[in-house]
């Protein structure tokens, strides 16, 4: 995945590109470029390896005039992060210049096809073949830049977004989309456009915003109304729709990383998720995407949640959550697993699908599939409007806000709060569950943004137990029940912003196999909450202490036991044991965060990783 950004109007282009890019880095950091006609209709192209601002400087003192441009950030999916392979690309002609988000799956099949056609490629990429591919459909057939993109990709297999400027037509930029989003932000007053894979670098600029939908192609000209044709070549009247974000939720403020910002948002957000759907007495939980389909879940024979990565873990909490509470089966899927196995899926089944960006490829992929063998399918998404969310029969947003940050925090929380309301929604609903413990429920759950807030204020020592860790070379995470998924979430976010290797095991599990890597470098972080496994747990342990190992637990306050054993310990405030992942969280995240600064590395755009995957 990775960033694409557009601008056509009367200001100047190239600020507008570079400040977008730097919102969308996020999404992809290992190139970036920038392509623009400048008044004089030179279309000038700059790209380089590296951050955003790599890029600027690089550019400083070229000319970087004009009101109409095009930019990237990219994250390789074919050919190394190098010069060449950054994109725009541009075609042999030199009038086209295309940025790409996705794969082109036949590129290969394409790219010999040119080649014999005469054709000359400078770059290892997929991209390529597409503005190579356009401009011979142009240039042999004599066809206009839009017949070109729309005969192009008619050939294409793959998932893309694109954008391409032509250095003929500088009044006009064409965009498609198929599988990857595109949002096209409308200021009318002012004749200008400007588009981008999310809104982030829209929304201080306009709150009127399309969403481009797959299969589309749009034409935004300075001259005409803008005009969205499909691959089949029938028009569309777009939707415009308005975006509900605000600049500040975009900007890290004080705080020196935006996981950091994200990770001391969470009373707020976990607030807001609530809010609507906890009344005020704090006596009922209403998820609304749940009473609308009551028939449907009341019959559900099985749930089946699809995610990947963090989103994946929220759903190992959702399998127990649902388990208890409703009694209907649940099963958790990787979805880049379950989409290529011909699963077993009854129309009776509901099939809910978790992704932050609602964006996922093997999750929308997993989706596909799921609708076409008959399942109702519920989406658990943050980004509003998003393919997932589009996708769904119905579904619910977390609204934790944007989060930029690439190992997700502030959205693994979300996801695991609107799974809580649906557990409960459901059970009250169906009955598996007493009204005065569904009170008993919601009461501890409406605690849990205050006693994250109590948590946030054990910062500095858990700083101070990360600054002792720094130099570990391997972690192991351990919990059982509903802390076996926190393992794993917290083993998780050390791998991806510290780089160093770590496990997450139900503890019962250690014994066999995982126990022999213990000794006395071995740090062993346990969740040892009060929990019905508690006496379990402290056997586990007893067993990584016997062997040397130097035990971090994670304690329920006034726990006299597990302090005594554990070389370090963090108290997490008393809750029930299934909103345990949500307070256990916090501590495990901000062990990560301190842990990966303290090794100096950058932790808000980590290597090798990108926001989300939308390729597969
Ligand atoms: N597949 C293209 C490449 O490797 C686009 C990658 C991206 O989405 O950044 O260049």
């Amino acid at each position: 995945m990775c960033g694409i950004i557009g601008y056509i109007g009367n200001q100047e282009a190239y600020p507008i590109l570079i400040k977008g890019l730097h919102r969308l880095e996020y999404r992809g950091y290992d190139s970036a470029g920038v392509a623009l006609i400048n008044p004089n209709g030179q279309l000038n192209i700059y790209k380089n390896k590296g951050k955003v601002s790599q890029l600027e400087e690089s550019i400083e003192g070229k000319d970087v005039s004009g009101n109409i441009g095009i930019a990237h950030t990219r994250w390789a999916t074919h050919g190394e992060p190098n010069n060449v392979n950054a994109h725009p690309h541009y075609s042999n002609s030199g009038t086209l210049a295309l940025i790409h988000n996705g794969i082109i799956e036949n590129y290969a099949l394409l790219k010999s096809g040119l080649i014999e056609k005469g054709c000359t490629f400078h770059s290892d990429t997929d991209t390529e073949v597409l503005v190579q591919l356009i401009d011979y459909i142009k240039t042999s057939g004599n066809h206009s830049l839009f017949d070109a993109v729309q005969l192009a990709l008619n050939q294409v297999i793959g998932a893309y977004a694109i954008a391409i400027l032509d250095r003929d037509d500088p009044d006009r930029i064409i965009i498609a989309r198929k599988s990857s989003p595109l949002v096209i932000g409308i200021r009318e007053e002012e004749d200008e456009y400007f588009f981008a894979s999310d809104a982030s670098p829209i929304v201080e600029y306009t709150n009127s915003v399309i969403y481009l939908q797959d299969n589309e192609i749009a034409i935004i000209s300075r001259k005409e109304p803008l005009k969205v044709i499909d691959l089949k070549n029938v028009e569309k009247t777009p939707e415009v729709s308005r975006l509900e974000m605000s600049i500040s939720q975009l900007e890290r403020g004080d705080y020196p990383h935006f996981m950091l910002k994200e990770i001391f948002e969470q009373p707020k957000t976990i607030a807001d998720c609530m809010k609507g759907r906890i009344n005020t007495e704090g006596t009922n939980v209403v998820l609304s995407g749940i009473i609308d389909n009551k028939a449907r879940f009341l019959s559900a024979r099985r749930i089946i949640i699809v995610a990947c990565g963090t989103s994946w873990h929220s759903a190992l909490i959702g399998e127990h959550l649902i388990e208890n509470l409703c009694r209907i089966p649940v099963e958790v899927e990787y979805a880049s697993e379950f989409r290529y196995r011909d699963p077993i899926i009854y129309p009776d089944d509901i099939v809910i699908a978790i992704s932050q960006s609602g964006e996922t490829a093997d999750t929308l992929a997993a989706i596909e599939l799921s609708k076409q063998k008959g399942a109702f399918i519920y989406g658990i998404c943050n980004v509003v409007g998003s393919s997932i969310a589009r996708a769904t029969d119905s579904g619910s947003y977390i609204h934790v806000g944007p989060e930029i940050g690439v190992a997700s925090t502030k959205a693994f929380t979300g996801q695991v709060t609107v799974l809580a309301m649906l557990a409960m929604t459901l059970a009250k609903e169906k009955g598996t569950i007493k009204p005065n413990e569904l009170t008993t429920m919601i009461k501890a759950f409406k605690k849990i943004p205050e006693q994250m807030e109590l948590l946030l204020s054990a910062n500095s020592q858990i700083q101070e137990t990360a600054k002792i860790f720094t130099y570990a070379r391997n972690f192991i995470y351990l919990g059982r029940g509903y802390s076996y998924p926190s393992a794993l979430e917290g083993a998780l976010k050390l791998k991806e912003i510290s780089y160093i290797h770590a496990e997450g095991y139900p503890a019962a599990e250690m014994k066999h196999g995982p126990i022999a890597l213990i000794d006395s470098e071995m740090p062993v972080i346990v969740i040892a909450t009060n929990t019905k496994l508690y006496e379990k747990v402290l056997n586990n342990i007893q067993e990584v202490k016997a062997r040397s190992g130097r035990v971090i637990a994670v304690v329920t306050e006034g726990d006299e036991d597990v302090r005594k054993l554990a070389d370090y310990y963090i108290a997490i405030p008393k809750t029930m044991e299934c909103f345990g992942p949500l307070l256990a969280a916090i501590p495990l995240q901000l062990l990560a965060y301190h842990i990966a600064v303290y090794k100096g590395k950058d932790v808000d755009q980590p290597r090798h990783l990108a926001k989300s995957v939308t390729v597969e």
